[in-house]
């Protein structure tokens, strides 16, 4: 309850400061991380360009998706997955930190959000051309490993090692979340107040609301119409969605969506349809959205509801909507 009093009483008084103050609305689109990403600017103080902001931006983004992608020759995370079985791999400070949080968070899940799902993404190839299921015995041979347990982390070097074979890093699910904390930082240095950056199912808003407005109203959407099922009244907030409509292939009439079940190494099956998980830092959000989609509904709003600054609306299969405890305050048809 506290939360959400603070965050209301934030967009008021933003409110009050931006009265009159209606700038026409500018966005502009980039492609990276294999998505296309919207930045829409509401306010700015004018001491950059928006051709500045944005190409900061860009340059940005590019060495995120440089860095952090499993399928580049020369950057970061494919340096550790080439080598850090051989040797510990010194990485940037910025890339360990994250790691690391993401171990800490695939903990916290008790596996259900886990970044050593390298091997089976590689197998399942959401991306390829022409893709069908992986062999059941191959698959079966790598489920349930919590492989985030073989990763040994040095604090003073900064290094990676990974303390088995076998296996390989994917942030798929927390690099996006990741980015859009880094980028809300940068543009606001750069003298934004106000402005939305829609990041495919990850959407940051920055400042407390939109010129002329009390909050932001973001629109939570579900499957591939779409159609809102309701909206959430927010101030500065990562509002992240995980669901099997963002990225599926169909073979035999059976369809194989993204988010993998650890345990399994199949798409999940539980009883979500769609997870939206809010939360200041990205990084979480977008973790957690991850998560609790494959954990079901009973287990992600028990653990969601332990956790401060952390809510989430689950849409279940049968298109009912359940709501975290501080999520009934904000979240409106
Ligand atoms: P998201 O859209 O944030 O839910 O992330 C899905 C992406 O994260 C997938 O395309 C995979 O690359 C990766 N992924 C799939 N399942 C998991 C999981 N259970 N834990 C961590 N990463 C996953
Ligand atoms: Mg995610």
């Amino acid at each position: 309850m506290k939360r959400i009093i603070s965050i209301a009483a934030v967009c008021i008084y933003a409110a009050i400061l931006l009265t009159g103050c209606n700038a026409e609305p500018r966005s502009y689109g980039i492609f990276c991380f294999d998505t296309y990403i919207t930045l829409t600017l509401y306010q700015t103080d004018g001491t950059h360009t928006d051709a500045d902001i944005f190409g900061e931006c860009r340059e940005l983004l590019t060495t995120l998706d440089h860095n952090l992608s499993a399928h580049t020759d020369s950057g970061e995370l494919s340096e550790i997955n080439a080598g850090a079985y051989t040797s510990p791999v010194k990485v940037s400070a910025d890339t360990y930190g994250l790691i690391k949080r993401c171990v800490e968070l695939s903990r916290l899940t008790d596996g259900a959000f886990d970044i050593t799902l390298g091997e089976i993404s590689r197998l399942w190839d959401f991306s390829s051309d022409d893709p069908s299921p992986p062999d059941n015995d191959t698959l079966k041979a790598l489920a349930g490993q919590r492989n985030y347990e073989n990763i040994a982390l040095n604090d003073k070097d900064c290094t990676v090692a990974f303390t088995k074979d076998g296996f390989s890093l994917d942030l798929g699910a927390a690099a996006k979340g990741y980015a859009l904390g880094l980028l809300k930082e940068r543009i606001k240095s750069l003298g934004v107040s106000s402005a939305v950056i829609d990041f495919g199912g990850n959407i940051q808003t920055i400042g407390a609301c939109p010129p002329g407005a009390e909050y932001y109203s973001v629109a939570v959407s579900v499957d591939e119409t779409n159609a809102a099922i309701g909206r959430l009244r927010i101030g500065e907030m990562c509002v992240s969605t995980s669901n099997a409509s963002r990225r599926y292939f169909e073979y035999e009439g059976e369809r194989y969506h993204h988010i993998i079940d650890p345990f399994t190494a199949y798409p999940a099956k539980s009883d979500i349809k769609s997870a939206t998980v809010l939360c200041e830092d990205g990084l979480i959000a977008d973790a957690l959205s991850t998560a609790f989609f494959v954990m079901g509904s009973d287990k992600a709003i028990a653990l969601c509801d332990s956790l401060y600054g952390v809510e989430a609306v689950l849409t279940l299969n049968d298109n009912s909507v359940r709501l975290s405890n501080g999520a009934r305050e904000i979240f409106y048809e």
